[in-house]
């Protein structure tokens, strides 16, 4: 055997599956082969095979879909990796199942400086709004704060509150709220980070929230062993991210030490999934201090590991009324919320991130929001002038007619979360729907009049507020019905939300020429299902599961 011969041989094959290779040219293949961590050859299978060598390994799809690696365009890495060993409080209802749930988790919690719980329903007690009282009335003598699942909104006992300084109450910045009772005291509801910021530095997570609360570096630095811990807790979140067939992470919310910590897992084993950190602006902070995005961004520029990105917070959510309305709430009809910067700030802020050349990623979740950020886009368009931005608006819960077409014309990528609709899956219709009122409903989430009218639309978890699985999402997707017969239809066909969870993702990181797409000489990241995803019902989608994740042509998860 020549050398040459030998040369030529993969690395890996992936043969028998229904290959959908998201590649217009070539949409579907049997096979797939990897060398030196890229795609080599995507065809037949009588073809790859003839690319196998002795020390190829071969791995058998046995008729299952072979997609690009799941690109997830807006989750929360740090964060997610922590809350895997939290109470996890979803789909849980009734005060005595929250109870049994709670003091369950506690007594195998002995020494745990703060329990804390994730996931709960706005509803976990029917219409009754929880208070410190029934927390009290579970846990007395131990500190407890528990999550919704938006994040945006915890409840604390009477201790942890107690412990945490904020009893009596504390002066916050707008759009933050610690809920007063009657009594003059803190109810226990505390609205927006600043409001629950202390409650849950309690729990010694501190700096695992700091990319979200302050964008902000740990101080004091940490110990050895606390980075360590910390990198345990980036490991468990990237591995939770291989296992669900994820090969490039975009996270929404970070600053340098989370780029440390990734950038010692790879140069210690490797990172099993890529991952783009961005700097986070907060409201307190000046425009010079966007210096530290364009470091983070030189700093770290490789294919498993970059920045490049401005994260902003716009607004809060819907289910507190922190998320910022053109007209008021439909329940709340003298408010429309409070937005986290002022249109003027924001413009100029998109001005100056945009002259440095980064990418803008706001949450916005009113259409106030929505029409705000829109705005300081064109703003920075005009002014800077028009390039390849690709800017973007995460969530976009309600928009209005006049934004839809900006989204196109200013070239801005809609960034959309198909677990999130309420009843597409884990959140309740209520409150929500009445919070934005039938007026609003039929561009509510509205994937389908923002793809329609020309809009890159991008698909996440948000992880950890809703569950990663992309195979959920895409069911959710594919399964969504709108809350009023007269609403239109926002629902994905399952391509198009295949092809919003890989070759969107990608064009999300001006990477569509190099991943998001099974195809010869793109990065080898890609997921081979238990089953063919094409042939399986839209309601039994949730039962297809990753077998193998690739990621750089190397196995980061297999069953
Ligand atoms: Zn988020």
């Amino acid at each position: 055997m020549s050398v040459a011969g030998a040369d030529r041989n993969a690395d890996l094959i992936v043969i028998h599956g229904r290959v959908l290779t998201m590649d217009g040219g070539n949409p579907v293949a049997e096979a797939v082969a990897v060398k030196d961590g890229a795609i080599i050859a995507v065809g037949s299978r009588a073809a790859i095979e003839e690319l196998k060598g002795t020390a190829t390994q071969v791995i058998d799809a046995k008729g299952g879909s072979v997609l690009p690696g799941f690109i997830e365009a807006h989750m929360h890495l740090f964060s997610g990796g922590a809350e895997l060993a939290h109470l996890q409080l979803g789909g849980v209802h009734g005060f005595e199942a929250l109870k049994k749930a709670i003091r369950e988790y506690a007594s195998t919690k002995p020494d745990a400086k703060m329990l804390v719980g994730q996931g709960v329903d706005y509803t976990v007690l029917g219409d009754e709004r929880v208070t410190r009282h029934h927390l009290d009335a579970i846990l007395p003598d131990r500190p407890f704060c528990m999550a919704a699942p938006d994040h945006h909104t915890m409840w604390a006992n009477t201790k942890a509150l107690e412990m945490a300084g904020i009893l009596h109450g504390r002066a916050l910045g707008p759009g933050n709220e610690i809920v007063m009772g009657d009594d003059g005291l803190a109810a226990g509801e505390l609205r927006e980070g600043e409001a629950f910021g202390p409650v849950l530095d309690l729990a010694g997570e501190g700096r695992v929230r700091l990319g979200l609360a302050t964008g902000g570096e740990p101080d004091p630095m940490p110990s050895a062993a606390e980075r360590a811990a910390d990198r345990d807790i980036m490991r468990r979140g990237l591995a939770w991210c291989a296992r669900h067939g994820i090969t490039s992470i975009q996270n929404m919310d970070g600053n340098l030490y989370q780029l440390e910590l990734l950038a010692e897992i790879d140069a210690e084993e490797g990172l099993p999934c890529r991952v783009q950190i961005p700097f986070h602006y907060k409201n307190f902070m000046t425009l010079d201090m966007l210096d530290k995005a364009t470091v983070m961004t030189e700093r770290y520029n490789s294919e498993w590991l970059s920045s490049g990105m401005v994260k902003v917070f716009y607004d809060g959510v819907l289910d507190s009324w922190t998320a910022v309305m053109i007209e008021p709430y439909a329940d709340r009809p003298d408010w429309v919320g409070e937005p986290l910067f002022t249109p003027q700030q924001f413009i100029d802020l998109a001005v100056a991130v945009d002259r440095r050349g980064l990418q803008i990623a706001v949450h916005s979740i009113g259409d106030g929001a929505v029409r705000a950020v829109l705005d300081g886009y064109e703003a920075a368009q005009k002014a800077n002038g028009k390039r390849d931005s690709r800017h973007r608006i995460e969530h976009i819960e309600v928009t209005t007619t006049s934004d839809v077409p900006r989204f196109a014309e200013l070239g801005v990528i809609a960034s959309m979360q198909p677990p999130h609709p309420p009843g597409a899956m884990d959140f309740p219709l209520e409150p929500t729907v009445s919070r934005i009122g039938p007026a609003r409903w039929p561009l509510s989430y509205a994937w389908r009049t923002l793809k329609n009218a020309g809009a890159h639309v991008v698909f996440a978890s948000d992880w950890p507020v809703s569950p990663i699985d992309p195979i959920l999402g895409i069911q959710a997707a594919v399964m969504r019905k709108p809350w009023a017969d007269s609403d239109p239809d926002q629902s994905f066909s399952l391509w198009e939300s295949l092809a919003a969870y890989t070759v969107e993702g990608a064009y999300a990181e001006f990477a569509e020429h190099r991943k998001g797409t099974l195809k010869s000489g793109y990065m080898a990241d890609l997921v081979v299902l238990s089953a063919d995803i094409e042939k399986t019902a839209p309601a039994d989608l949730h039962k297809v599961r990753p077998v193998t994740t690739i990621c750089g042509g190397k196995i980061t998860y297999q069953a």
